[in-house]
């Protein structure tokens, strides 16, 4: 069985990585990185040092893409729902919505499943030998480590496939919460790893809209990019990326309790974001 992992950076799964390398964890037969093209730049230069790190020891680290998920966003002819005409793009992040009567809501997540899952799964499919439209093995052919702590049990999910198993080393074998993955990072020497997702994920809480902020060239393209994707078709209403529905530049992030506000990263995504 091979033995990958959804490597995206952050604390967990970088703490997956760094103990398969010293062996405190089985041996990886490969890492896959599915780049959104949308990471702060810290998660780019932390993934190069996860490379070197891998590399030393023999384990592969491939990355992966299916396109940068704010260019795409900003095409013209983007929608986040409805029909796609002629090749327009169609993307939808977790969007908050207000529409006139002052009804709000949130899209349905589908970038996680497209700039994620998909190219991990096409990686995958490379790495297994399969022919283009060859079906998926019926028996289990892969062991996927996901980069769950032991504080974000919620987000364990069984895999739904039958070619693939899902491996969860830091909750069932090694009991480790998130604060436990820094502190081992940091006795061994590594460096603490950013935080990992999409600069302008709707899921970011006060806390880390306010991190983005404190880097000016940061802020400037979410606030950009929040303001374009306004009236993005295929909706009603508009679309904002703060849940306040308030355009980010008008947002109070200030407030201590706000700022507290746990994100949706740690209760609902699956390992493939902000891990
Ligand atoms: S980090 Fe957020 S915006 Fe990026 S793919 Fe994941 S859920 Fe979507």
């Amino acid at each position: 069985m091979m033995r990958l992992l959804s490597l995206g950076a952050g604390v967990q799964s970088s703490t997956l990585l760094l103990m398969s390398c010293v062996g405190e964890l089985d041996k990886l037969d490969g890492a896959i990185f599915a780049d959104t093209g949308w990471e702060p730049a810290a998660v780019y230069r932390h993934l190069e040092y996860l490379e070197a790190a891998a590399a030393a020891v023999g384990i592969p680290v491939y990355r992966v893409s299916a396109g940068n998920i704010r260019a795409d966003m900003m095409r013209p002819d983007a929608t986040v729902r409805g029909r796609v005409r002629d090749g327009a793009r169609h993307t939808s992040l977790p969007f908050y919505t207000r529409d006139q009567s002052g009804a709000g809501g949130i899209l349905k997540r589908q970038c996680t499943k497209e700039y994620k899952i998909a190219p991990i799964d096409r990686e995958i499919r490379r790495l297994l030998g399969l022919k283009y439209r060859a079906p998926w093995p019926k028996e289990p052919v892969v062991e996927l480590w996901m980069g769950i702590s032991g504080d974000e049990q919620r987000r364990v999910r069984q895999s739904d496939a039958r070619w693939k198993v899902h491996r969860y080393p830091l909750v069932f074998e090694k009991w480790m919460r998130r604060d436990d993955c820094k502190r081992w990072i940091g006795e061994h020497g590594f460096p603490i790893p950013p935080r990992s997702a999409c600069l302008g994920c709707p899921f970011h809480s006060d806390a880390e809209w306010h991190e983005i902020k404190q880097d000016p060239e940061a802020w400037s393209d979410v606030t950009e990019f929040d303001m374009a994707i306004r009236r993005k078709g295929g909706v009603r209403g508009d679309l904002y990326l703060h849940r306040s529905c308030k355009p980010l530049v008008q947002v109070d992030l200030s407030t201590p309790e706000e700022r507290g506000q746990r994100t949706f990263f740690e209760t609902e995504c699956l390992g493939y974001c902000g891990s």
